[in-house]
């Protein structure tokens, strides 16, 4: 644990950026993630606090700074095992308990966190990059899940059903959970994707072994401390950490072991897709959350303003990285100048900086590949007719991972942000005439998450909405994120939905029973 933070009242700075930011020379106290006691530097299998089996570890790094933050096991397939076969052990014992003690372990995970909620913002901050009033508001979103799920636990319920022909014989119809679980989940949402996966599984009575992103381990490792205060049993709840360079062997092992029976993934839709190959060896159930390429629609009609709140939210949230964020804005023609230059008005206001001073809206991008990728978009556009109205760069005074937010309009349909996700802090505008025309623009991707339609005409709202080939559509709003509505997508987005009532089905198998007096 390295990294050196300054203190500033109450905001703490790298030093690195502070000195960067200021252009003085300040006098350090020690890293304050040193002194964070969720921050570990061992992963978690069965209870104990352990290392890689042959001690490699590999280094966590501020994505504002370079700085190390500290370093975690570099595990491979025979940890990976270890894992499994401990979550294993666990399950029929977990499943076993009853359900109301069961709900109310998780519920004391729910309550923990909520106590250690400022420790838990502080490390996401750290190692994503994301400014920390949005890590405080994912410790809520991501808490929501355990919460619910805790509720939801005690609600797993079958059916009993007469038998057709004979009196007294009955179907009987049961849930159970799957088994063990795996989770793989991305360094976005460092948190919420594992309590959106976990909640659910542990609720529904699985066990599981989550493998987090590399970017993003000491975030996992802080809900394993908090697991462990929880004293949920040994073995139900397993963190595996790996490397870059160690990925595939531990996906790979998560994939083809026959004890694990779920697999659900949150990332890249081409690292999906390889998983779902991967599964099939074995036939396990698996859930995939990947990719999208949303659209944002503004017809005539609608309250101009409240678009542009909700475009600056769907788009620059989390610095644009967030698998619902608005990828293409299309605005119809009537309204199309006085949309844009109003959105141009809103994005000159954001500020970039470490998301560590409370004072920037924009943090930076999880790496310098993010970064070239956005200026690649903004490249391309520009080449095919677009215009730059403001940003259109890279940040490089404050870092190299840092890219200015960016309006460029008059956006051709063939630009490569109409193909591909841009995953960074870049809005692209498309004027359209006819709701005909932006319905098949819309659905021209092979993706299918989220949706965005700005109109006061109820009519249209119902008819683009329902034509929409998107698993989540919002009707004048822009972030719709919810633990009580199902979240997933249609297409090349993804199989299964996490949270809602329909959140558990995902880690419970049916059976029928037939029974014949
Ligand atoms: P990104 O490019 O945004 O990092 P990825 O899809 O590569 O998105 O990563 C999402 C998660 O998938 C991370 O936890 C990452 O470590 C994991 N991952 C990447 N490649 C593989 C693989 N071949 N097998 C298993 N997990 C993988």
């Amino acid at each position: 644990m390295r990294c050196l933070l300054v203190r500033v009242g109450s905001k703490s700075y790298s030093l690195a950026s502070y000195s960067k930011i200021t252009g003085q020379m300040v006098r350090t106290s020690s890293s304050s993630l040193s002194n964070n006691p969720l921050v570990t530097d061992k992963a978690f299998i069965d209870g104990k606090w352990v290392e890689a089996r042959n001690k490699v570890t590999f280094e966590v790094s501020d994505p504002a700074t370079g700085d190390c933050l500290g370093n975690v096991p570099d595990m491979s397939a025979s940890d990976t095992l270890k894992a499994i076969d401990a979550a294993k052990k666990a399950q029929r014992g977990w499943a076993a308990t009853p359900l109301k003690e069961r709900s109310g372990m998780l519920m004391r995970v729910k309550q923990l966190v909520d106590e250690h909620s400022e420790m838990l913002a502080e490390i996401m901050t750290l190692e994503s990059g994301k400014p920390i009033a949005e890590s405080r508001g994912e410790v809520k979103y991501g808490n929501s899940f355990f919460e619910w799920f805790a509720e939801e636990a005690k609600r797993i319920r079958g059916d009993i059903l007469l038998h057709p022909i004979k009196r007294d014989s009955r179907y009987l119809i049961v849930r159970q959970p799957v088994g063990v679980a795996a989770l793989i989940t991305p360094w976005n949402f460092p948190l919420a994707m594992i309590t959106r996966k976990a909640g659910a599984a542990l609720a529904a009575g699985c066990s599981v072994v989550i493998k987090p992103a590399e970017d993003t381990p000491l975030t996992a490792l802080a809900m394993a401390k908090i697991v462990e205060k929880a004293k949920l049993p040994s073995g139900v709840f397993n963190v595996v950490t790996c490397s870059r360079s160690n990925i595939e062997e531990v996906g790979d092992t998560l994939c083809k072991s026959k004890d694990v029976r779920k697999l659900s993934f949150t990332g890249s839709t081409a690292v999906g897709k390889h998983l779902y190959s991967l599964c099939s060896s074995t036939v396990k159930r698996i859930s995939l959350e990947l990719g999208g390429n949303a659209p944002f629609i503004v017809f005539n009609s609608a309250d101009v303003d409240n678009a542009i709140a909700g475009a600056m939210s769907s788009k620059f949230r989390n610095t644009g990285q967030t698998c619902v964020s608005t990828n293409r804005i299309f605005v119809q023609s009537t309204i199309y100048d006085t949309f844009c230059s109003k959105l141009s008005e809103a994005v000159k206001k954001l500020k970039c900086g470490p998301g560590i001073d409370p004072t920037s809206s924009l943090g930076p991008l999880i790496n310098n590949r993010a970064v070239i990728k956005v200026k690649e978009h903004v490249d391309d556009a520009v080449s095919r007719g677009a215009s730059v109205k403001v940003g259109g760069a890279p940040a490089t005074e404050l870092g190299p991972n840092f890219f200015h937010p960016t309006l460029i309009t008059d956006v051709p349909k063939d630009a490569l942000v109409h193909r591909d996700e841009t995953f960074g802090p870049m809005a692209a505008v498309t004027k359209f005439e006819t709701e005909e025309e932006v319905i098949e623009m819309a659905n021209s991707v092979d993706v299918g998450l989220a949706g965005y339609v700005y109109s006061s005409n109820a009519a249209q709202i119902f008819r683009v909405s329902e034509a929409l080939q998107f698993g989540m559509v919002g009707v004048n709003e822009g972030i719709i994120s919810s633990e009580l509505a199902p979240f997933g997508g249609l297409k090349e987005s993804g199989i299964g939905r996490e949270g809602s009532i329909y959140g558990i089905e995902d880690y419970l198998d049916l059976k029928y029973i037939n029974l014949n007096f």
